[in-house]
């Protein structure tokens, strides 16, 4: 019945608004443009045709402005169409400000803020690309441009009216590089997304979704200027693929944990956001939109495209869609098919095509844009509510409820409490608020009102680059024109001050502060809920940054960076021809003189370098012949470790598996670098990404070279050889397992012995995901020139070993750095983490004339932990006494 009243009743609409709307002058369908309609199986269209399509859109109509944000790492323009009215359009600074007055939310009354929302449009984000495999989320970009370009109904022209929606391309090289790899096929059905020969993104692949907090990639910057400097959205929208098996997408809201800096009214107005696009699928008819405990994602990581938007009060939407240009199945998995509050309308097995999630994109699209048109008022107020709220909590003493503190209520109350026989409460129990008063109202325990990074730090170029990061997201930082003393400490002038009384607060906090992750498992005593990503990755631990927290209201004599306003980075230091090596920037500066032929020496007491030798004790350097190993598709983390290589200027080969078995290593290189991943683990199920390969014959020839894999066989006698005749292997994380295809002295330290048989300690006993650990260091090694005795290092369920006896007494194995205690913990989650005590965390061995070096955990991690540089720069410079 609804169907046969539906068809006369949208004509009539569409009658009505067609003359309202004056459109110029005939857009052109994507069909015409491209030949074939996006959604069509087998057909994919590229960047560049995509480019040329919305530019011609651009021209023919009125609705929308084609900008560029800059460029990506490849060369290509990034674009970001911009769509609205005519007449708002006319007037987009305007708009831009008012977003960023509600967003700052900074010298204005209630009552302004009400008047701004009114006048307002709300700014909506919505993006496509970012992982171009996931080539639904790429092509309903297209879609979604025309429609709302060339549709006449009452909704689009009312959500013009509303909405100016940024309408970003967030990877243009991966697009052009997958659609032209699946269409390189002349045959349609023999086309495949599968094999893509390298990284979609040029240095991060799948990885350039958790570059948002430290702004290491061109497109990243790109984008967090526009979404956390320039327009501040109210609403992102970051399509990616695909859904969990049996249904047809995954979106908001999101399972637990949540991060617990974030303002409440993110968390209600995703469930608000989530109700409005399952609803809307709903109502179309359109089965299959799981959420919540129905699929993993959750939002307690920052770093992600859509995560970091959670800490600057932006509601940040994902959704994870299924299909392709080749038609598949939805396939049969019987318990999604009982309706639940997470999937309330299932989806049935069935045939399914690209144009169904194209079409399902573009309803989730309009489900978001009319959220935004009907609330567009509320959604305004909103974050400058949100924004004023932490401008609040940074400016009177606050407590952020976390697990800690509420462990630390509970252990007061069972010290305090006679003993009853059960040390559990039951969840009804009650406590009297002293317990509450001396945990959450202890002044030791209070937020930080700031942070002070004071400019004399021995690397002080790398708390540059950690500010940046901060400005880069739209933070506000103060510099000091003069020294200044606060609670009696002094500060040189030029040092940075961060102070939490502003509306991204919660940034602030989560980058300076431990990240308290809760013990999540499937049940008490069962095995632990992985977290979606991290769980710790305080970036001012993994940078060791040097800084302050101050608890108290503080001023001096601060002048304020406009936002947005990078600082340049500081030049090493040379004082008299000395470069500190514990600053990362000398090395860059070695480097280059290296490579203009100049002398440099290494002192072998502290490692500092120096352009003429200074008394005794003195090693020229020269530049080591470095070689990174690669596998086919790319390995995200050497992806990171080539990129790293190049920010700091060493020169390096990639090379493949092929080379290593090829044999006469020594003659090529004087190191070898394995990332984790490369050289298979025993109890690792070997590469994480792309390790399923094509036969050669079915790719182009160039890329032949990288297929093949490092094996125990063939491989390993080869780097044996190259490590006798005094080549330098550097290991990191899985890839240490080449230590034990050596036969070196060493074991695995998280073992248990059951019924007389070592086995590994099960992850209800030891799980430690990513998270930030605390190892000690031997100082008095080359290895850690540079290096304080400590340092905090990435860990993700890294390798960790014990040293047999003999080899201390003899030599042949040295360890670098250890775990000295057992809550070695410092951010994220650490069940069990006793077991690390007098773990060796690194070592270095000697093999023949060679030294293979060992770093269990993440030293180069997604190139943002440079505190743990040092460790990698120090093994890739060659000596002479
Ligand atoms: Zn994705």
């Amino acid at each position: 019945m609804r169907k046969h009243f539906a068809i006369p009743l949208a004509l009539a609409l569409s009658i009505l608004t067609a003359a309202r709307a004056q459109t110029p002058s005939p857009i052109p369908t994507p069909k015409e443009f491209f030949g074939f309609n996006i959604g069509d199986n087998y057909m994919l269209a590229n960047y560049s045709q995509t480019e040329a399509y919305l530019k011609k859109l651009a021209a023919a109509s009125d609705r929308c402005k084609y900008t560029v944000i800059g460029k990506t790492e490849e060369g290509r323009d990034e674009f970001m169409l911009v769509i609205s009215s005519p007449e708002n359009l006319k007037n987009l600074d305007h708009y831009k400000s008012i977003s960023q007055q509600l967003a700052h939310a900074e010298n204005l009354t209630d009552a302004q803020a009400h008047h701004l929302a009114r006048e307002g449009k709300t700014i909506i984000w919505i993006d496509g690309g970012l992982h171009a495999t996931e080539v639904a989320a790429t092509q309903q970009l297209i879609e979604t441009a025309y429609q709302l370009l060339s549709r006449n109904d009452s909704e689009t022209i009312d959500i013009l009216d509303k909405v100016i929606l940024l309408l970003t391309h967030v990877n243009p090289d991966g697009m052009e590089l997958v659609s032209d790899w699946y269409m390189r096929n002349p045959v349609p059905e023999d086309r495949s997304l599968e094999h893509v020969p390298r990284l979609y993104e040029k240095y991060a692949g799948h990885d350039n979704n958790r570059d948002f907090y430290m702004l290491n990639l061109k497109e990243t910057q790109n984008i967090a200027r526009q979404l956390f400097v320039e327009w501040i959205p109210q609403i992102m929208y970051n399509h990616h693929q695909a859904g969990p098996p049996g249904s047809i997408l995954a979106g908001p809201p999101y399972r637990d944990p949540f991060n617990y800096v974030f303002d409440p009214l993110v968390m209600t107005s995703l469930d608000a956001l989530g109700a409005a696009m399952s609803s809307r699928l709903n109502a179309e008819n359109k089965p299959g939109y799981t959420q919540r405990s129905g699929s993993v994602y959750s939002t307690w990581y920052n770093g992600g495209l859509r995560t970091t938007t959670y800490f600057h009060n932006i509601i940040g939407l994902l959704t994870e869609i299924i299909g392709g240009p080749n038609p598949a199945d939805v396939p049969l998995v019987p318990n999604r098919l009982i309706p639940s509050s997470a999937t309330t309308n299932p989806i049935t097995p069935q045939k399914w095509l690209f144009r169904q999630s194209i079409d399902y994109s573009v309803s989730l699209n309009y489900a978001v844009l009319d959220y935004a048109m009907r609330y567009h008022d509320e959604l305004l107020y909103n974050i400058y509510h949100m924004g004023r709220n932490s401008i609040e909590r940074g400016s009177h003493d606050y407590w952020t409820l976390s697990p800690k503190r509420i462990d630390a209520i509970d252990t007061l109350a069972a010290h305090a409490a006679p003993p009853t026989g059960t040390h559990r409460r039951a969840v009804v129990d009650t406590l009297p608020s002293r317990f509450y008063d001396s945990v959450l109202k202890n002044p030791a325990l209070r937020d930080a009102r700031g942070y002070v990074i004071p400019s004399d730090q021995p690397d002080f170029p790398t708390a540059v680059r950690f500010i940046n990061a901060l400005i880069g997201d739209g933070v506000s930082v103060d510099k000091a024109t003069a020294a200044f003393s606060v609670a009696g400490k002094p500060y040189p002038a030029g040092s940075y001050v961060v102070k939490c009384n502003q509306a991204f607060r919660p940034h602030i906090l989560d980058l300076f502060e431990p990240q308290d992750h809760p013990n999540d498992f499937a049940y008490p005593g069962g095995p632990p809920i992985a977290p979606y990503d991290a769980a710790g990755w305080t970036l001012a631990y993994t940078m060791g940054i040097r800084f302050d927290r101050v608890l108290d209201a503080f001023d001096g004599p601060f002048q304020r960076i406009p936002y947005g306003q990078l600082q340049p980075p500081p030049k090493a230091q040379s004082e008299s021809g000395r470069y500190d090596c514990r600053s990362n920037a000398s090395y860059t500066a070695v480097n280059d003189l290296l490579k203009a032929g100049k002398p440099v020496y290494r002192a072998s007491r502290t490692g500092d370098f120096y352009t003429s030798p200074h008394g005794t004790g003195m090693e020229k350097i020269h530049p080591a012949r470095i070689a990174l190993c690669d596998a086919y598709g790319g390995s995200i983390p050497a992806g990171w470790l080539r990129f790293i290589l190049e920010q700091y200027h060493f020169p390096a080969d990639v090379i493949y598996p092929q080379t290593i078995d090829a044999g006469n290593l020594n003659e090529k290189y004087d190191v070898i670098i394995f990332v984790t991943g490369i050289i298979p683990s025993p109890t690792d199920e070997g590469y994480r990404y792309n390790r399923a390969e094509p036969v050669a014959d079915s790719i182009p020839a160039e890329f032949r070279s990288h297929l093949g894999h490092i094996t125990v066989q063939h491989s390993v006698p080869q780097l044996k050889k190259f490590l006798e005749a005094g080549g330098h292997i550097v290991t990191i994380g899985g890839s240490t397992a080449l230590a034990y295809y050596l036969d070196l002295p060493i074991h695995d330290a998280l073992v248990e012995m059951v019924n007389g048989k070592s086995r590994r300690l099960p992850n209800e006993k030891f799980y430690i995901p990513g998270s930030v650990l605390r190892m000690n260091l031997d100082v008095a090694i080359q290895s850690t020139w540079g290096m304080d005795s400590v340092a905090d290092v990435y860990f993700d369920q890294s390798p960790v070993f014990h040293i047999d006896p003999k080899a201390a007494v003899d030599g042949s194995v040295r360890p670098i750095a250890w775990f000295a205690t057992g809550t070695p913990l410092r951010s994220g989650w650490a069940w069990g983490q006793a077991y690390l005590q007098d773990g060796v965390a690194a070592f270095e061995a000697t093999v023949g004339k060679g030294k293979l070096y060992a770093f269990g955990p993440e030293i180069t991690f997604r190139a943002q932990t440079h505190g743990t540089f040092k460790l990698l720069f120090n093994a890739l410079y060659k000596s002479t006494p």
